[in-house]
């Protein structure tokens, strides 16, 4: 994978810093996401830097599964999350699960109590949450703080022998119910919850809180970096404590960095579930989701995301990010890659009165302009094309260089084309157009008779095929979805989706099998989906447009 990721910045010096002064003499980081859901963007940005750094300063990254919380976690999440990581290049030194830690947890927090560092307490969930105070106002001590080691140690083992229902008695740390921070008022550590966990089944029905956790699954693999997002800035007194307390043997250092968050976009797994559950997408892959596998579904390729993470950088306040950068490094990445084709998305037959009936003719035309080593295709021509409705205008404004009555333009890689003749249905509607061509025009002959302003594309209608192709517009109209108390489903963009059929020229296309990527002049990049396409038709997903008018600023 590539360093880039790093190109200076704070967290790459303190690595730096701590390998110079030897307190380190290799690195290990890790990638630890919960198996509540499908990964996205944000995520990449966290695998990039954490597998990034392991391999800049030759340390090791470990995938680990923060499966703690049985009732959202599946194994459907772990195997995508397994593949999204390796998709982006992530290659793990090792493979871990939080849940098989579950023995030494509950041996840490054994060893609390017996440290007189913890206690069960039997607060209901309404008592707890005003015995913890505000920011303002100091809490409350619990009246179970004072019970006595032996009975803590009883009380324990029976919450983990399955004596007790779900919420009627927690383990807490025993830290400082008048701290400033409220998550070192004693916070929780262990939960009752008689749940099938995905990996340790029934084994369990006492699970450790996240805070609790986390650091032992950093401090028992050695992590050295621990990084995390911000919002976990004033969790890291807690996550000391938790590593000292415990004793264990390896002091983990956390470090947090801004987490990613785009215009048009919520980011977070528990809010994406609920698109599925909705049926407002249809899966966790569908292109218009910021997953992904969304994104992967959609086209997109992962040096487009590492490119685009590299381009917004690692830094320690959070921003939003427009969602059309994405799409730019996106385009960048296509541009030189991918092969040129001809398909009319809203076509209009185009008839050529003066061509030979029954003649169809093979045309060479050029694979990618912009790189001659992608060689050319022979494309069919013949009396009957479809071109674009949009590349003909009966009355058209001033500097209108398409078709138009009295018209002449190029057809792309073909002759010239003047239009004389038009033909309408009932309604008015334009149904066909009557064109003559000149043969001496013909492209690559070296005619320069004349020159004509506007080429336009067009397919063969006796040999194109039928497709469908899907635009995508973002899913959620306003820019910042979760701000303000707005709930997000609430801005769902109705339009985020636009279904054409149309056609595509049988050559470029023979061989396409999902996921293969075309540039389709002037309308775009496109690849075949995955989910809809079927033996007899190819559905298109659009990527992103050719051009855009966003500036990478
Ligand atoms: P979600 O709310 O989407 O579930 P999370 O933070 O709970 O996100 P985890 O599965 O716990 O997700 O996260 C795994 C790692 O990915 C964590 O280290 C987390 O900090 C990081 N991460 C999650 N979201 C982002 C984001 N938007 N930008 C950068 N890193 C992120
Ligand atoms: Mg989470």
């Amino acid at each position: 994978m590539s360093n880039e990721i790093n190109s200076s910045n704070f967290i790459k010096n303190i690595i730096m810093d701590d390998l110079a002064s030897g307190k380190h003499k290799d690195i290990i980081t890790r990638f630890p996401p919960e198996p509540n859901g499908y990964l996205h963007i944000g995520h990449a940005k966290s695998i990039l830097l954490n597998f990034g750094l392991a391999n800049e300063f030759k340390g090791k990254t470990h995938l680990r599964f923060d499966d703690t919380n049985p009732v959202k976690e599946d194994t459907e999440y772990v195997e995508s999350i397994k593949e999204d990581v390796k998709w982006l290049g992530g290659n793990w030194d090792n493979l871990f699960f939080a849940s098989d830690y579950f023995g030494e947890m509950y041996n840490r927090a054994f060893l609390l109590i017996k440290k007189g560092k913890a206690y069960v307490c039997d607060l209901t969930p309404e008592e707890a949450k005003e015995y913890r105070g505000t920011l303002t106002q100091p809490g409350k001590e619990s009246p179970y703080r004072d019970r006595s080691v032996e009975e803590n140690l009883d009380l324990f083992e029976r919450m983990k022998n399955g004596e007790f229902a779900d919420g009627k008695k927690v383990l807490r740390a025993k830290i400082d119910m008048s701290s400033p921070n409220i998550n070192m008022r004693d916070p929780i550590i262990y939960r009752i919850s008689h749940t099938t966990h995905h990996n340790t089944g029934d084994k369990w029905c006492i699970y450790p809180m996240y805070d609790f956790a986390h650091p032992l699954e950093d401090a028992i693999e050695h992590v050295t970096h621990s990084i995390c997002t911000l919002e976990f800035e004033d969790h890291r007194p807690l996550y000391e404590w938790v590593v000292r307390e415990c004793e264990m043997d390896c002091t983990p250092r956390q470090i947090e960095f801004a987490r990613l968050n785009m215009t048009n976009t919520v980011m977070s797994k528990r809010l994406l579930k609920q698109l599925v559950d909705e049926k407002i997408v249809d899966g966790w892959d569908d292109p218009r989701m910021p997953t992904i596998s969304g994104l992967r579904r959609k086209g997109c390729t992962p040096e487009a995301i590492r490119n685009f993470c590299i381009a917004i950088g690692v830094a320690k306040s959070n921003s939003i990010v427009d969602s059309q950068m994405l799409d730019y490094f996106v385009r960048e990445d296509l541009q030189p890659k991918v092969p040129l084709a001809m398909a009319v998305l809203k076509p209009l037959k185009l008839i050529i009165t003066n061509y030979p009936e029954d003649a169809t003719e093979m045309l060479e035309i050029e694979n990618n302009a912009n790189d001659e080593s992608q060689g050319t295709r022979l494309v069919p021509f013949s009396k009957e094309l479809y071109i674009e409705r949009e590349d003909f205008m009966e009355n058209p404004p001033k500097k209108y260089f398409r078709l138009f009555p009295g018209n002449e333009v190029r057809l792309k890689g073909a002759y010239f084309v003047r239009c004389n003749d038009i033909i309408k249905d009932e309604n008015g509607e334009v149904l066909e157009i009557h064109c003559s061509y000149d043969p001496e025009t013909k492209c690559g002959s070296g005619f320069t008779g004349r020159k004509v302003k506007g080429t336009i594309h067009w397919v063969d209608a006796s040999s194109c095929i039928p497709a469908e192709f899907r635009f995508y517009e973002p899913l959620i109209l306003d820019d910042a979805p979760e701000n303000e108390g707005r709930h997000f489903l609430e801005q769902i963009n109705p339009n985020s989706i636009e279904v054409l059929q149309g056609f595509i020229e049988p050559t470029a296309f023979k061989d396409a099998k999902p996921q293969d990527r075309f540039q389709m002049i002037r309308n775009g990049f496109f690849n075949v989906d995955t989910k809809y396409t079927t033996v007899d038709k190819l559905v298109f997903n659009r990527i992103v447009s050719l051009k855009s008018s966003f500036k990478l600023s």
